[in-house]
């Protein structure tokens, strides 16, 4: 899906749709990539609270990680994470490592 050109942006830039920022793959603005490294997150949902584009998805399964049984894990939607570094600065385990953009 393209995004509008200039002339195709209502004065003052107002919305007229509803989730018309879904069109926006604001991904691309990224540097660094956060990635969560599983086995040492302790499923604590700080990264999800915190994160300022709510890009961070709890997803609901079964998952054993190193033995260990779980009903959650978090994933990151990619397509709009602006690589703000939030969840890795707020996560107490350091679960989430700030990668360079390839
Ligand atoms: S903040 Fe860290 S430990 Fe907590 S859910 Fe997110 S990745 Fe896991
Ligand atoms: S880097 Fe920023 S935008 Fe991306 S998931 Fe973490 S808090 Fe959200």
């Amino acid at each position: 899906m393209s995004l509008p050109k200039v002339h195709e942006i209502p004065i003052g830039g107002i919305i007229t749709e509803p989730g018309s920022s879904r069109r926006n793959l604001t991904g691309g603005w990224r540097s660094l990539r956060p990635v969560i490294h599983d086995e040492r997150c302790i499923r604590c949902r700080v990264c999800w609270m915190y994160c300022p584009e709510g890009t961070i998805k709890e997803v609901r399964g079964e998952f054993v990680v190193k033995g260990h049984k779980y009903q959650v894990k978090y994933e990151i939607d990619y397509n709009y994470c602006k690589g703000c570094g939030i969840c890795a600065h707020e996560c107490p385990v350091k679960a989430i490592e700030m990668v360079p953009e390839t």
